[in-house]
């Protein structure tokens, strides 16, 4: 396996990425960084975030900008202040042993002021937002005649943002330019105009899949459990009364019931599945497609070549199990430049294979809560006055009718006539969501409801409504028990190579890891997170169950490292107490 000597970077370099629990680089690393060490040589890298990329070319910047020489000699262009401000931090600490060096951030929404008189101090490392830049620029504030090496991080992301002229500018205006370095995630014409142009026979490294995520969809999930999945989709249904979506099954069976079970329930369905006749199979599809059906329901194999404008939503009964399936699916809506929603149903024990079509298809997942019934009955009656607002009466000969309507309800109020019409058509709603349930589980109630659930479906309301209010309850509680710092006795400490830079935040990071290892969030203690590290404390008896689960598993393509920090870990960096996070960090 590769090691960071053997790409030759700086012993220094080395040291820190040791420190940082870096064993062995990357892919895009293992393949960038010996060509970007040249310094002459341009570069393209097709990598997506989260794959060390900003280590693959933070390195071998480091390694050839010359310190000594107090000037811009590197730039490195990025889309947002959010990713300028890592890429910075980052390169602070790889540079942690080199002396000399330094690194500026510049990006909009701050004070320029400020920027420029950090400029001044004969910084080497440029990083910056396209906008901010080109500002720099034409105030006179920052010169670029010296700098030779031009990185462009997320270059596909620019371009989808609109900066395409102002990076021709910035490279335009670069003369001494000695190589240019570009990564982007996909490799859309635009980029490779670009790189024709500017680039001299620039290498290309491809690390994994090109991503292809459509940036129209919106990729949302909701977790119930395997009994509630029914009642969510039509919660979801019901929650959306404007939509025109394909639901997709596994199997045909699922297709054909849940389609007669919610026709049964007044809804516009019918399902297209592999035992229709070519005829059945054209008039259901002619029906969705004058919208005379505002749902469909199929198999994968039986939506196969379905091509419908317009979809506003696709919804996953449950996640396929093959990862190109489920991109497959989403793919039906958002196209033509419309926005679409890609919702999934997943139940609690699904979560590590969601969080896989997640990280492959490297599109960020909304987790939603599940309406409740109030807020369907809500979302319906607005709906209901906007079309009643909007209902069009320019056709009709109502004002025939008007003398007559006016005698008829002239002891009701308008309120009362407003009461009226909500009632008829509501009516339905209401009562169905009267004592409607939550479908959600939460984190925290899981381990209640699932003891419930063996129990048997004898629950009644009033004791549903009494679990539900426990559990909001302990929530509070057990938010607050996570944040105590127990004692140490009991209590192992384990360091995992994950932490905010990977996505993370506390909850969905706690989430992660009790998925992960199937344990109660009851053996947990206090959970340290960093930019790229955590600390999580755990029963003594749990900590070898959680470090099994996750030590050598891959998030993001790369492998999770979990040891005993208190214990010295195989790889050593455990061991040092220094590293140990200050409370409040
Ligand atoms: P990036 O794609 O640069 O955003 O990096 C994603 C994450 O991977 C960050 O948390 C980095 O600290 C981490 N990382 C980068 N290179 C390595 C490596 N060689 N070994 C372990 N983690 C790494």
């Amino acid at each position: 396996m590769m090691t960071f000597e053997g790409l030759g970077i700086d012993a220094r370099l080395i040291q820190a990425t040791n420190e940082l629990g870096y064993v062995n680089p990357t892919a895009i690393q293992e393949q960038a960084i010996p060509i970007l060490l040249s310094g002459t040589q341009d570069f393209i890298g097709l990598a997506q975030t989260g794959t060390g990329k900003t280590a693959a070319f933070g390195l071998p910047l480091l390694h050839i900008i010359d310190a000594a020489a107090k000037y811009p000699q590197a730039l490195v262009v990025c889309p947002t202040r959010e990713l300028c401000m890592q890429i910075v931090k980052e390169i602070e600490l790889f540079k942690k042993y080199m002396t000399g060096i330094s690194v500026v951030a510049v990006y909009g929404g701050a004070s320029i002021g400020l920027q420029i008189r950090d400029l001044k101090r004969g910084v080497q490392i440029v990083v910056a937002t396209p906008g901010r830049l080109i500002d720099l620029i034409e105030r006179k504030a920052i010169n670029l005649e010296q700098i030779k090496y031009v990185v462009l991080d997320e270059a596909d992301e620019m371009l989808n943002m609109g900066f395409q002229d102002d990076i021709e500018f910035i490279l335009k205006n670069t003369p001494k330019r000695e190589s240019t370095w570009l990564f982007s995630a996909t490799m859309p014409t635009e980029i490779r105009k670009v790189s024709k142009k500017y680039m001299k026979d620039p290498k290309e490294v491809i690390v994994g899949k090109v991503n292809t995520a459509n940036k129209n969809i919106d990729h949302q999930y909701y977790v119930t459990t395997a009994q509630h999945r029914y009642d969510t989709l039509k919660r979801i249904i019901d929650f959306n009364p404007g939509i025109y979506g394909i639901i997709f099954t596994r199997t045909k069976l699922d297709a054909q019931e849940i389609s007669e079970r919610l026709t049964r329930e007044g809804y516009d369905i019918d399902a297209l599945h592999g035992d229709l006749t070519q005829g059945q199979r054209d008039k259901v599809m002619g029906q969705f497609r004058d919208k005379t059906l505002q749902l469909l329901i199929a198999t994968d194999v039986a939506a196969r070549g379905i091509d419908v404008q317009g979809i506003t939503h696709v919804i996953n009964f449950e996640l396929p199990d093959d990862i190109e399936i489920y991109t497959h699916r989403s793919g039906r809506t958002g196209r033509a430049g419309l926005q679409g929603i890609c919702i999934s149903i997943v139940h609690a024990k699904e979560m590590y294979k969601f969080k896989q079509i997640e990280r492959i298809n490297n599109s960020q997942f909304h987790k939603m809560d599940i309406p409740s019934g109030k807020d369907v009955c809500r979302k319906q009656f607005f709906s209901f006055m906007d079309k009643l607002l909007s209902a069009d009466i320019s056709h009709g000969d109502y004002e025939t009718y008007v003398p007559m309507l006016a005698e008829k309800f002239a002891d009701v109020s308008k309120e009362d006539v407003l009461k009226r019409v909500a009632a008829m058509e509501f009516d339905r709603f209401l009562k169905y969501y009267e004592h409607a349930e939550d479908l959600n589980v939460r984190e925290r109630d899981r381990t209640e409801r699932g003891k419930r659930e063996e129990r048997g479906p004898e629950m009644g309301r009033r004791r549903e409504e009494r679990s539900r209010e426990g559990a909001r309850g302990e929530g509070s509680r057990g938010e607050a028990r996570t944040e105590y710092t127990r004692g140490a006795s009991g209590y192992s400490r384990l360091f995992v190579n994950l932490g905010t830079k990977d996505g993370f935040f506390k909850a969905s990071f706690l989430q992660f890891v009790l998925d992960m290892s199937d344990l109660k969030k009851e053996v947990l203690g206090k959970i340290d997170m960093r930019d790229m590290n955590s600390w999580i404390e755990i029963e003594k008896g749990a900590a070898q169950q959680m470090i099994r689960s996750l030590d050598g598993k891959k998030y993001k393509g790369r492998s999770i490292r979990m040891n005993d920090a208190d214990s010295g870990g195989p790889a050593g960096f455990s061991s040092d107490r220094s590293r140990r996070p200050r409370r409040g960090e």
